[in-house]
């Protein structure tokens, strides 16, 4: 890293703005770069570029670690993973930390060291150059300094493949890590055929999309004229954790009541306690277990049951 640091420093001597990097092979440094952003007015001659243009050509960069006192931007980001490096150590990280999700998604190990050296560097440069580092920025694509949102939507109405695609999420996400077989599919499959045959306005499905894509859904689902039943609540691993899975059981929850049932249950599996978290935090309580042979495996089902009011 001091290696990065004195191009830093060099690069700052020269007028420039203070960002160094090198590539180090087997403990050796094959190449070294500085922002040359404004020695050579130049706006791709960003320090990791520098240094990549600099660098002694290797068989492959596989056994490289690439040192920078900043975080990679996505432009530098993409040539760490164009080229295959696999880990990037960064002296400052906090101030540009977009292209370090990027990175790890690409298998790229990125450790930062948070040194004070190369924090207060930048912060010093900027503080000396705020018109011209502010140019920089505006030079930047705006929307990569936003984070994506992913754009989320609920339908109630089913498409064609929907009966299939919801079934085979359902066996996918649950039956390889419980070890179901098969027959789970068809467990979700039939009644979930069934309830599009039907279109009873008695019943409701949620459907979450995610640019287009299923991604989630709950459904209710007409047990009697009196009791409801919530079927096929699902949410892919990205959306967890972050209260969807509660809105879902609240708005169908909320369907039950307009519709006129007085109660609500379900049937879950005991394996599943994260979901039976949920149920039980908007009011669900357990009234029902049995344990027998289902889906190939010993299986534990919960009942839980709501009154409305
Ligand atoms: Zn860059």
């Amino acid at each position: 890293m001091q290696a990065a640091i004195d191009e830093a420093l060099l690069g700052l001597r020269e007028g420039g703005v203070p960002i160094g990097a090198v590539l180090v092979e087997d403990g050796k440094i094959i190449g070294r770069g500085r922002n040359r952003r404004v020695q050579q007015q130049d706006q791709l001659m960003h320090a990791e570029i520098d240094c990549l243009r600099h660098a002694r050509l290797t068989d492959g960069y596989h056994n490289t670690t690439l040192y920078s006192t900043l975080m990679p931007c996505y432009l530098c980001a993409g040539a760490v993973v164009q080229f295959g490096i696999k880990k990037v150590v960064v002296g400052e990280g906090r101030s540009a930390p977009a292209a370090r999700n990027f990175m790890q998604s690409h298998g790229v190990e990125v450790l930062d060291l948070d040194n004070a050296l190369c924090k207060e560097m930048m912060a010093e440069y900027i503080r000396q150059n705020p018109a011209l580092w502010e140019k920089f920025l505006a030079e930047l694509n705006p929307d990569i300094l936003k984070p994506s949102l992913p754009s989320i939507s609920i339908r109630h109405h089913l498409l064609p493949g929907d009966v299939g695609y919801i079934t085979y999420l359902h066996a996918v996400l649950y039956a390889p890590r419980q070890g179901w077989d098969h027959t789970f599919d068809s467990y979700v499959a039939i009644p979930l055929a069934q309830f599009a045959l039907r279109n009873s306005p008695q019943e409701r499905i949620w459907i979450v999309e995610n640019e287009g894509r299923i991604v989630g859904c709950v459904a209710i689902v007409k047990f009697s004229e009196s009791e409801a039943q919530l079927r096929w609540l699902l949410l892919r691993p990205a959306l967890r954790s972050q209260g969807w899975g509660r809105k879902l059981v609240q708005e169908a929850l909320a369907f039950s009541r307009d519709a006129g049932y007085s109660s609500v249950f379900l049937w879950t599996v005991s394996a599943l306690p994260a979901a039976a978290g949920l149920y039980r935090s908007v009011g669900f309580r357990e009234t029902e277990k049995v344990t027998h042979e289902l889906w190939g495996r010993r299986v534990t089902e919960v009942k839980y049951e709501m009154e409305l009011k």
